[in-house]
């Protein structure tokens, strides 16, 4: 189990600092706040925000209500707001649910960039839909959100910054039903060789930011300067679409895209323009212009785990997953970082995993990552989910 290190925590922001990009402070003063009282403005106008309602009870203490995007829906209540301090003082938020229990604890930052936790001491968990936060309030703004802020801008930030590799290019592969572009990085060297791909997914759901914590280092891993990297690369393609939801992140939503969907329940169906645009990419695994070894999608749950095909599943490369695993677990410390793999066999349910599996029989898997999971071991255990991934299918290629 763990908890929070708030050390650990900082260092772990010191690594988001260079890929995250920071909210805009000026703007939001001029347009309208959700509501106001002496003490502050609340505002709820910016790119992943959601608070609703607003209700003022004092000088010192309002509700907030925070609302799903549409019913029925996961239990994963998104919020994040702004505060701005007419003066110092101590404002109660008194956070209330409609149709969801609290899940998040709050995490506070002055720049949209730094993130903290905000401190038990200042929460009170009043019933499963109602949780009360005392805010010191300085003389400057203040964010409260439900993990740190990790916006659209935030992966385009990282696609551009990755793009300046000088084996990625950058893609649009379709647009959101409200027109933001959905990303793909890929990379590929000497052209001329037929490599298979390995895919990696992630952020069909808003909240699930922790998803995007393992995302990045596993990629910047696969695309570094390693030996190992290199040697991969010489072997493999890479394909990225690190934001699959751009418009459901923007607008701060618990699960669904801008059409009410779950995007990770229309693999097969394909009605979103979302999941089109990636059916469309992945067309030729399918008529075999280009090979596909590995999947991977990249969510948050409530600890790290693996969903997987079961050993029984024939997969091709065989038994990837089980040796990737294994040689995983020899090199991670459960105190570290804990995981574990959940066989499940294909249900049908449409779903990344499922439709990965039955249209090509490789191994795919959703890589869940604990909501709470301190963040520094997020992103050394992605690092060697990574090596030990590529070692292993290297390992495959020489046995070929
Ligand atoms: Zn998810």
């Amino acid at each position: 189990m763990f908890w929070y290190h708030k050390t650990i925590f900082a260092g772990a922001v010191a690594f988001l600092v260079s890929c995250a990009t920071p909210l805009s402070t000026q703007n939001v003063q001029d347009s309208e706040a959700l509501c106001q009282n002496e003490l502050a403005a609340i505002y709820a106008n910016f790119p992943t925000a959601r608070a609703n309602k607003c209700q003022i009870l004092s000088s010192t203490r309002l509700t907030l209500v925070i609302d799903p995007e549409n019913k029925p829906i996961n239990s994963s209540a998104w919020y994040a707001f702004k505060i701005s301090p007419n003066h110092k003082g101590s404002l109660r938020v008194d956070l209330k649910y409609s149709h969801a229990k609290h899940r998040y604890p709050p995490k506070i930052s002055y720049d949209g960039t730094t993130w903290n936790l905000l401190a038990k001491s200042k929460i009170n968990v009043i019933s499963d839909d109602e949780v009360s936060l005392q805010i010191e309030l300085k003389n400057r703004p203040v964010y409260i959100a439900a993990q740190e802020i990790f916006s659209a801008a935030a992966h385009e930030g990282w696609v551009e910054k990755t793009e300046k590799l000088p084996f990625v290019s950058k893609f649009i592969i379709g647009k959101s039903i409200e027109g933001r572009p959905i990303y793909k990085l890929e990379a590929v060297t000497n052209l001329d060789a037929e490599k298979p791909y390995v895919v990696f997914v992630g952020r069909q759901h808003p909240p699930e930011v922790t998803g995007a914590f393992a995302l990045i280092p596993f990629s910047e891993t696969v695309l570094g300067g390693s030996d190992l990297a290199k040697k991969f690369r010489d072997k493999y393609n890479v394909l990225i679409v690190p934001n699959m939801n751009p418009d459901g992140v923007t607008h701060g939503n618990w699960r669904h895209n801008m059409g009410g969907v779950d995007l990770n329940r229309d693999w097969g169906p394909f009605t979103q323009p979302e999941t089109q645009a990636i059916e469309r990419e992945f067309k030729r695994f399918n008529e075999g212009s280009d090979k596909i070894v590995l999947f991977l999608d990249f969510h948050s749950t409530w600890r790290n785990l693996l969903y997987t095909q079961t050993d029984d599943e024939p997969t091709n490369p065989a038994f990837f997953t089980r040796d990737w695993l294994r040689a995983v677990d020899k090199r991670l410390d459960d105190d570290v970082y804990k995981f574990t793999r959940e066989q499940s066999p294909n249900s049908g349910k449409p779903v990344s995993k499922n439709y990965m599996y039955a249209s090509f029989g490789i191994p795919a898997i959703t890589y869940e990552v604990g909501d709470n999971t301190d963040r520094k071991p997020i992103a050394i255990a992605a690092e060697i989910f990574a090596q030990e991934m590529m070692k292993t299918l290297l390992a495959q290629e020489d046995v070929r």
